[in-house]
């Protein structure tokens, strides 16, 4: 999991030797559960909450080796969740009749050269080199031993983005294949007569997917780009440049049947400071074009110059493995619909000691997820009424490398997704006490929202929203990988006010946290655990898949959320 502004980074920074990944206001509108009799909350099945924690205990326990992936760690892991889920009443969920999805991964170590700028012909700038980590930072995903840019084009496209329903484009028709795409980080910020962030256009202060640096750099491949250079500055980004000098090391990635050449050749990120100099090179102004950028009327700058660069890649390909179960539904005409309830059940392996422990356990995150999702799992086997729907429960790899399992699965679905209904998402729960709220991330994406609302009214509890929107985490966990593909996914993390507890000690205790143990061999089950929390936000999750499950309709996006054309177009409706 990741929801920590100091953890908020890129999507891996190196912990222990390990490319590791950052783990990712509506109006009301009418609830559509639709079916008539809705069990109240309390007449649903309790979640075991001590059985959540002797799953924990053992998925965190040193002999399962900090699951990491491809390891004997991730082995012991996928057997006990398949048996857990099996004693759990859930059948094998891939129609193979196993209980995994083999899930191929690739990692790769690149060697980079210093990027080479030349300037165009005519141009009386310099020819200059930025040196491999002080002053950019790249990598290839390309399954090759070498990928190589040469003398390509420097063109500044603003924000890389390409909005239709913001009747917003950057790149505005120009020759985007074999050139180098210079942009900037973040959503553009459109400021309204005010002179405040216009939340009419990309969320106002909070950051759509336009803003996320994997945004960009999918963009740039899709427009044939050679290279894909963010322009690093530390206030949007989020992080510092020694951050991005961190993103150095072996990267774990999906292996496409292409070798990922669909993708630029290289991205990667360059230091604010060369990125002035290179356009005073090309007699721009960086702070002016930044302004223009924020303008619908933006076109694209050459910056005069050409730029080469080569990256030597090393490869290792690790098999990994998504593990999934499956309670048919009761009901005929909708068993061939589904609830996915996911939650990674990787960490990072045994790694650099920290205060002499090696074993990077992961209690929290995410053996808490993993655990409550097995008590949800026999809940929906014990329920009266059953489910009409289908249910999966998918526990993922690799989420801590970028969120690779479930996009492996999102893009390789064992059930068709047009009649994936929804994904409701665990990642690190809650191990703190009973809290009075519940924090909704990305709340006002989806209809979803209301069945939230509605489990934690029941729960005598407040949603409360992301009190941190600006940073996207909604793009930042596994269940971003379904929204990407048009499913509506619900994402909560637990609440900040504990019962019983005085104002701030909910902050008090996750600040620790953070500190501490996020991420760090640290992140095991102590004594101060009360799990009356878990319990009762497992409940809330049960709640609400289930009731979706049998509700009369699936549950839509919002109209204005960037992934309503998604599902539109997979459910045929364009
Ligand atoms: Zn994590």
């Amino acid at each position: 999991m990741k929801p920590f502004a100091r953890f908020a980074l890129l999507g891996a920074l190196v912990v222990g030797g390990l490319s590791v990944a950052a783990c990712g206001g509506s109006d009301p509108a009418p609830v559509t559960r639709g079916d008539a009799a809705v069990t109240p909350l309390a007449q649903l099945p309790a979640i075991d909450q001590n059985r959540v924690l002797e799953h924990i205990k053992v998925l965190a326990s040193d002999e399962f080796e900090g699951r990491l992936p491809g390891t004997a760690g991730e082995e012991r892991t996928v057997q006990y969740i398949s048996e857990q889920f099996q004693a759990a009443g859930l059948t094998p969920g891939n129609p193979d009749g196993t209980w995994v999805q083999k899930v191929p991964l690739v990692g790769i170590t690149g060697k980079p050269s210093d990027l080479r700028i030349t300037p165009a012909a005519g141009s009386n700038a310099a020819a200059r080199t930025l040196k491999y980590e002080d002053d950019v930072i790249a990598w290839s995903r390309h399954v090759t031993d070498r990928v190589e840019v040469d003398a390509s084009e420097m063109i500044f496209v603003g924000y890389g983005v390409e909005a239709p329903e913001f009747q917003w484009d950057d790149y505005k028709g120009i020759d985007t294949a074999g050139k180098t795409l210079v942009m900037l980080v973040n959503d553009p910020p459109v400021e309204s007569a005010d002179g405040q962030l216009d939340s009419t256009i990309f969320g106002g202060p909070a950051m759509t997917y336009y803003g996320r640096w994997t945004y960009k750099y999918e963009k740039g491949a899709e427009k044939g780009a050679a290279a894909v250079l963010i322009v690093h500055e530390t206030g949007p980004a989020g992080y510092g440049w020694n951050v991005i000098q961190g993103f150095d090391g072996e990267r774990f990635d999906l292996e496409a049947p292409d070798k990922n050449a669909g993708r630029a050749k290289i991205e990667g990120w360059i230091h604010l400071d060369r990125a002035r100099e290179l356009f005073r090179a090309a007699g721009q102004d960086f702070d002016a074009l930044k302004k223009a950028a924020t303008s619908r009327d933006f076109k694209p700058v050459s910056l005069g110059a050409a730029a080469s660069m080569t990256i030597d890649n090393t490869m290792r390909r690790v098999q990994s493995q998504n593990v999934i179960g499956k309670l048919a539904g009761a009901d005929p005409a909708l068993a061939d619909e589904y609830v996915v309830y996911t939650g990674h059940w990787d960490h990072f392996g045994v790694g650099a000691p920290v205060n002499g422990d090696t074993i990077y356990n992961g209690a929290g995150d995410n053996a808490t997820g993993i655990a409550a999702m097995i008590e949800i799992a026999r809940a929906f086997s014990q329920v009266e009424p059953k489910p009409k729907r289908s249910l999966l429960f998918l526990a993922v790899t690799a989420e801590e490398q970028g969120l690779l399992g479930s996009e492996y699965y999102a893009t390789n679905p064992l059930y068709p997704l047009a009649k994936t209904v929804a994904n409701i998402n665990i990642d690190a729960m809650n191990v703190y006490g009973r809290t009075s709220d519940i924090v909704l991330i990305g709340q006002g994406a989806s209809e979803l929202d209301d069945y939230a609302q509605t489990a934690a009214s029941e729960q005598n509890r407040t949603i409360k929203p992301d009190p941190e929107p600006e940073k996207g985490f909604y793009y930042r966990s596994d269940h971003f990988n379904f929204a990407k593909v048009g499913v509506p996914a619900l994402y909560a993390e637990s609440g900040i006010d504990y019962v019983g507890k005085p104002e701030g000690w909910g902050q008090q205790t996750r600040d620790d946290y953070t500190e501490n143990r996020y991420h760090q061999p640290q992140d095991e089950v102590l004594d101060n655990w009360d799990m009356s929390g878990v319990g009762e936000d497992a409940k809330f999750y049960f709640a609400v898949g289930y009731r979706v499950a049998n509700a009369a309709k699936m549950p839509e996006w919002r109209e204005g959320n960037e992934f309503k054309a998604i599902r539109d177009k997979s459910l045929g409706r364009e």
